[in-house]
């Protein structure tokens, strides 16, 4: 074997060698350097075989050039490198001597290759152009296909849509319409587009939709929703679900507006009978609780600068003897009829709803107090005919509670709430006619109301407390002979109660049956307190007994129980009672005080001089003394007061019960003229402010320690303040 020109092995793997390192690169052909080599190799052995045939045809080359080419080698520098290398190794591999003939053969194998390269190259390359071409053509259609299928798509959905579409420019003009929006208003096609969004204003629009409507077109917003109401062609209206979308264009700038329309009138009309059906009263028709209830809230809601609101209440007057008597049928006509009068009273400002039974209210925004008594006039009027059912005649009245207020100076609930107190004081002063609101006599009734809802649990929560009062002796040196206890009630939202406040209201309750054994066992329990820490010197405990208590069946046997419990002797106790309380027929009370007595209480009558004396009459109960009101002191303050007549009256009040063998105290002594008066006519004891204030039980104590070390033998000074 001889070395070729490549430095390799002669023979066709050497040349297929120098082809492949010649052609490598050149096409985009994914075959390894080995698989390339052999791939040369038998296009080499055949062009040798051309080459030496005995019968040379070199057209067979061609076929080696069509194969080149079928094989992917198609890089233009393919062929030229191949006939490079072809050109210089082939002779070689053929003969060592380059004849003519063999160099002449070896032109036309090699040119037979390059004429079937080329062929087959621009063969391929016009099926390639065609493929591309095909393909082009065929994406083409199918694009086209779908553009069209997604239009046809569109249009159906446009034209068959069951909601109503409308398209239109930025101007508001309507541009397209689909058959669903014109059946639904009534108009045709031609009409709508003849139209412009702004004719499809409702009046009753909300001011909002607008709004909206401008940000849209002007690019501010994509899209809006909204309920709202049409005209159709024939004048009815139709209520629809609105949703507006803005298109823009390839820039982003708004374009059209595209509207689409959902006819909600069945739902709209169902949910507003609904709505009827929830907020009227089914018997009169007229609007119920809730719905004044909304209303009121609403007048709240925008108030008025210094606007005033108005609440009329109205109670029928014995409307339910009305219907026990004539039966729940005539009951009902009879408010059908009354609620028709009623409405027929209010203004456009006022407006009446039943809250129950024969219960109405007007609610009058904005009003003025001159409205509101028109109004309550009108009323009374409307009522004063009576009022023919079937075949009876029925006279009716009414009362009625006014309230006008300033809005921003209360709430809903302070306003019926007043309007609640208002009419309950109009029932109470005598039905058929109307109060209006006084701020002081509501605020005393919520205060009682609190109070009454309070006041049970108000002994447990440790809120009610007492006070201490001296009871001094007007002659003699003894500091304090006794002491009234004063109860008090420290109120958690109120404040600190005194007893004029609440004890009146315990009475009407009867709460003050279990507030009295409270009192006096607390009283009674402190009592005996001092008793074990002074001894003799230890005050007299006198206590208050309301009327209701003295009716109590068990009485007495309580105030043992308590003297018991707490191991206060009986003689220590003090019961102060009213006149009222002792000044009666019933056989109960005088019998309760003959057992006190016997039990050896102390009895007096307090606030003496204030009600039905009746000296006489007390000389027969078992009563000890007699507290002599502080109204008797009032006209004394000063030593330049003359008062004739009650300190006559007193001198001859104090003799007459001194007579009788009662002890006198003089209550509300605050002055020094009043003290040397008191003590003229002479009263044994004095308590007021001139000697002390109520206290608390720490004050008395200190009170009592400190004169046990000296003795009162000199008046006191008079305080600064009276007190
Ligand atoms: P009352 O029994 O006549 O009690 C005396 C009232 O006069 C007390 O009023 C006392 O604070 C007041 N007072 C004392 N000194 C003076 C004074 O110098 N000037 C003036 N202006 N007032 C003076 P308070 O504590 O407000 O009690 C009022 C009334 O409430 C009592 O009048 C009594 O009737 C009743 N009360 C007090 N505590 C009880 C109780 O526990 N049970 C009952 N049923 N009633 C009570
Ligand atoms: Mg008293
Ligand atoms: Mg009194």
């Amino acid at each position: 074997m001889t070395r070729g020109p490549h430095g390799g092995h002669e023979g066709p793997e050497g040349v297929a060698r120098a082809w492949a390192d010649a052609i490598a690169g050149t096409s985009f052909v994914p075959l390894k350097p080995g698989e390339l080599v052999a791939c040369l190799l038998g296009h080499t052995r055949r062009l040798a075989a051309i080459l030496h045939g005995s019968e040379f045809d070199p057209a067979q080359a061609r076929d080696v050039g069509v194969d080149l080419v079928s094989a992917h080698f198609t890089g233009a520098e393919t062929l030229g490198r191949t006939l490079d290398v072809l050109g210089e190794c082939l002779p070689l591999l053929v003969d060592a001597r380059v004849t003519p003939d063999a160099t002449r053969r070896l032109c036309r194998t090699l040119g037979a290759l390059a004429a079937g390269y080329a062929a087959a190259l621009r063969e391929a390359t016009i099926i390639e152009q065609e493929e591309i071409g095909r393909a082009v053509l065929l994406a083409r259609c199918e694009a086209e296909a779908k553009l069209l299928a997604s239009e046809k798509r569109f249009r159906a959905m446009f034209t068959e849509a069951a909601i109503g579409i409308g398209i239109g420019d930025l101007d508001g003009r309507i541009l397209e319409v689909n058959p669903a929006l014109t059946r639904m208003f009534g108009h045709s096609a031609g009409q709508f587009t003849g139209l412009n969004v702004s004719d499809m204003v409702h009046p009753d629009d909300a001011p909002d939709v607008w709004r909206l409507y401008e940000d849209l077109v002007l690019g501010r917003r994509d899209d809006f929703r909204t309920e709202k109401r049409f005209f159709r062609a024939d004048g009815s209206i139709i209520w629809t679900h609105l949703t507006v979308s803005l298109v823009r264009d390839e820039d982003g700038a708004p374009h059209y507006q595209v509207a689409m329309l959902e006819d909600v009138t069945e739902r709209v009309r169902l949910q507003s009978s609904v709505e009827h059906l929830a907020y009227h009263d089914p018997l009169t028709g007229l609007p119920n609780r809730a719905l004044f209830t909304q209303r009121l809230e609403a007048a709240f809601e925008t108030p008025i600068q210094f606007g005033r609101i108005g609440l009329c209440l109205l109670d029928l007057d014995g409307f339910k003897r009305i219907n026990d008597s004539l039966g729940h049928h005539v009951g009902d006509a009879l408010l059908v009829a009354i609620a028709e009068r009623l409405a027929s009273c209010c203004t456009a400002q006022q407006f009446v709803a039943r809250m129950s039974g024969d219960e109405f209210i007007f609610l009058a925004s904005p009003s003025t107090l001159r409205q509101l008594r028109e109004l309550a006039e009108r009323v009374l009027a409307a009522l004063s005919t009576p009022i023919s059912l079937g075949a009876h005649e029925l006279r009716v009245s009414a009362s009625l509670g006014l309230v006008d207020r300033e809005v921003a100076q209360t709430t809903p609930a302070d306003l019926m709430s007043a309007a609640d107190i208002t009419l309950y004081r109009a029932k109470r002063d005598g039905k058929g006619h109307y109060v209006a609101f006084d701020r002081e006599y509501t605020d005393r009734e919520r205060a009682r109301i609190t109070m009454s809802a309070t006041m049970p649990r108000a002994i447990d929560d440790g809120e009610f407390f007492l006070e201490y009062q001296p009871l001094v002796p007007l002659c003699g040196a003894a500091a304090m002979s006794g002491v009234e206890a004063l109860l008090r009630w420290r109120h958690p939202t109120l404040g600190l109660l005194g007893p004029d406040q609440f004890v009146g209201l315990t009475e009407e309750t009867g709460a003050i049956v279990p507030l009295g054994r409270w009192v006096l066992a607390t009283a009674c329990a402190q009592a005996r307190s001092w008793r074990a820490e002074f001894g003799d010197r230890a005050p007299l405990l006198s206590v208050n007994l309301a009327p209701r208590q003295l009716e109590e069946p068990d009485l007495v046997g309580e105030v043992a129980a308590i003297l018991a419990d707490t191991g206060l002797d009986p003689a220590h106790l003090q019961l102060e009672l009213t006149e009222q309380a002792v000044m009666r027929d019933e056989p109960g009370p005088i019998d309760a005080l003959r057992a006190l007595d016997r039990m050896g209480v102390r009895l007096v009558i307090d606030d003496f001089g204030t009600g039905y004396s009746n000296l006489s009459y007390l000389s027969r109960l078992p009563v000890h003394g007699l507290k002599l009101d502080a109204s008797f002191l009032t006209q004394i303050r000063t030593p330049e007061n003359t008062a004739h007549d009650d300190e006559l009256i007193m001198s001859t009040l104090v003799s007459l019960a001194h007579g009788l063998g009662l002890t006198v105290t003089a209550e509300g002594i605050e002055t020094r003229a009043q003290l040397v008066r008191v003590r003229s006519v002479g009263c044994d004891v004095g308590q007021g402010w001139y000697f002390a204030r109520p206290g608390t039980p720490e004050s008395i104590s200190s009170e009592l320690r400190a004169s046990s070390s000296t003795t009162r033998d000199a008046l006191p000074a008079e305080p600064g303040a009276a007190g």
